[in-house]
């Protein structure tokens, strides 16, 4: 399991937090070569998924990308059927270039939409309207993308039901296998986040938010999609293989700026600055600016939080075979309330969220991190 990060964008959006620096195309050479020295610095395995996410890796150039991919086959080699994902910003692709990384091997394709409504987009500060997004998808269609999933968002300023509606139709028009749909969070330093505290724009209300939500899960459940972790919607066979190992705190490698890696118990995470990043591998250096060993309770305790965003929620009996350590002795009285709230569940193999519990996650995950 590998996770390269590109932290690159067109633009930077409205309300991006995400690691991206936008327009610093005079990088995208030196970042590459970088990554490669950084990657070739991995130990050779197979990989079982491989992860291309940023900021926006299509903003590289195709020819770069098929290098990266390239190289990652020679060095690593690919588990029959692995899973190689790729996020795209729909204004960010072509024809040419899709069909260039599906032949370099990219077999899941995760395009950033937001939202089919072109106002929405402009105040997102989106690079691209709903035409353009409906026509990438088409073009991924066409350069033999079948695994094929669309993020979308909802709770926009001045977003109402009906508009939301609008947009999880269009998508859901477009015959996705995987969407993945998030509730805005206004991040603090962002456009977005001003334009609030200036009253400029205005958040729907908490009925507007739970009429979505509910809204979701029965469009998405009437399409044949199955909700199976707090954000994410599959069709049969088709959910993500690599976040799935993510949210079972399974070890992952990890490469270039702000990416984080997991193995062997120790977290680390790289430089954010890919100016700093680059200078750091081409030095000889390690990128790495944070180191943080988790001991057994620790990662049994992530373990549990990670696993509790899955709808299946946690299995037991993995957690007593990785951990030797059952939730209902190691948290005692604090679960035994969430319990009693209704917020936590417990079946004979699983312990999980209600559905009650999902709506107060963060309050749940607070008690038990
Ligand atoms: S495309 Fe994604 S990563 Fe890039 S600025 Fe927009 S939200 Fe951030």
């Amino acid at each position: 399991m590998l996770y390269i990060h590109i932290p690159f964008c067109e633009k930077k959006c409205g309300y991006c937090a995400f690691a991206s620096v936008a327009g610093a195309r005079e990088l995208y050479r030196p970042y590459c070569t970088a990554l490669l020295e950084e990657l070739s610095r991995l130990p050779r395995r197979q990989l079982s998924t491989l992860f291309f996410g940023g900021g926006t890796p299509t903003s590289l150039p195709t020819d770069l990308l098929c290098e990266l991919l390239d190289f990652i086959r020679q060095h690593f080699s690919f588990a029959e059927e692995a899973e190689v994902s790729m996020e795209a910003n729909p204004g960010t692709v072509s024809f040419e270039s899709l069909r260039r990384l599906r032949l370099a091997g990219v077999n899941r394709i995760s395009f950033g939409v937001q939202s089919f409504d072109d106002d929405e987009l402009r105040v997102l500060g989106r690079i691209h309207n709903a035409e353009e997004a409906r026509e990438a998808v088409r073009m991924a269609r066409d350069a033999g993308f079948d695994n094929l999933s669309l993020d979308l968002m909802y709770g926009l300023p001045d977003q109402d039901t009906q508009a939301f509606d609008f947009s999880l139709h269009c998508a859901l028009e477009l015959h996705p296998r995987h969407i993945s749909l998030y509730q805005l969070t206004p991040e603090e330093g962002t456009p977005l986040f001003t334009a609030l505290e200036n009253g400029r724009l205005t958040l729907p209300g908490e009925e507007d938010i739970i009429a979505m939500d509910s809204l979701v899960n029965r469009v998405t459940a009437e399409a044949g999609f199955e909700h199976y972790e707090t954000s994410n919607y599959a069709l049969p066979g088709y959910r993500c293989r690599h976040n799935i190992r993510y949210w079972h705190n399974e070890e992952w490698f990890a490469a270039g700026a702000a990416a984080v890696s997991y193995v062997q118990g120790c977290r680390e995470r790289r430089e954010e600055n890919p100016w700093h990043y680059i200078e750091k591998i081409t030095a000889g250096e390690d990128a790495v600016v944070e180191r943080e060993s988790l001991d057994r309770e620790a990662s049994f305790r992530e373990t549990v939080i990670m696993g509790l965003r899955m709808m299946e929620g946690v299995d037991l009996s993995e957690l007593q075979c990785r951990f030797h350590l059952e939730p209902r002795q190691y948290y005692g009285g604090v679960l035994q309330k969430l319990m009693e709230q209704g917020l936590v569940e417990r079946t004979p193999t699983h312990l999980k969220l209600s559905p009650a519990g999902h709506s107060f996650a963060n309050i749940v995950m607070a008690e038990l991190v």
